[in-house]
């Protein structure tokens, strides 16, 4: 099936998700979040045409990745053919987070993306707010975004939110002196 990809897939990266993950940058996102630092991805008639067989055949190549991202632009955008690489990710034992602008209670309505979540573990939802914007809320870019364990979320029909990202880390200013060191 044909995606728009915004790039080639990246892999080895640390910052979308826990683990060495495989970034699939997909292209075109109507939420148009102010202070959105991915502006290029919002067209879609930018990015390059492939298709997710070639996609699924790259995964299979790669070695040392804990899962994939789905990330954009918006890959709700593209639910069909991102479903079909979630799928075949699981298949060959990787884990899949997914990144959308909607919120997880505005996906529960959509038949084509539920498809998608079916193969989701984790889901980073909501628009980026940029009056919410903290760089304390690891793997999200605002505070009202949420870190979701999808298959609990499913079974519960709301959303839960893993534990460890509930809340803001805290930053303090102190700096750390090993004691009993004597100079
Ligand atoms: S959902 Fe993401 S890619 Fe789309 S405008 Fe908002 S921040 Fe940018």
């Amino acid at each position: 099936m044909e995606i728009t990809l915004a790039s080639p897939l990246q892999p080895d990266s640390i910052v979308d998700g826990e683990g060495i993950r495989t970034v699939v940058w997909t292209q075109g996102c109507k939420h148009h979040c102010k202070g959105c630092h991915n502006e290029c991805t919002w067209d879609f008639n930018g990015g390059f045409k492939t298709t997710t067989e070639k996609i699924n055949s790259e995964l299979d190549k790669l070695t040392g990745q804990q899962g994939i991202t789905l990330s954009g632009g918006d890959p709700l955008f593209q639910p069909e053919a991102c479903t079909l690489i979630a799928k075949h990710a699981k298949e060959i034992g990787l884990d899949v987070w997914c990144y959308t602008g909607f919120t997880f209670e505005a996906l529960l309505k959509n038949e084509k993306a539920l498809d998608l979540l079916k193969y989701v573990d984790v889901l980073v939802d909501g628009p980026f707010i940029l009056k919410e914007k903290s760089y304390n809320v690891d793997f999200r870019g605002s505070r009202n975004q949420r870190v979701i364990d999808v298959p609990k979320s499913l079974e519960e029909k709301r959303a839960i939110v893993i534990p460890k990202y509930k809340d803001e880390r805290i930053v303090t200013n102190k700096i750390y002196r090993p004691q009993n060191v004597y100079i």
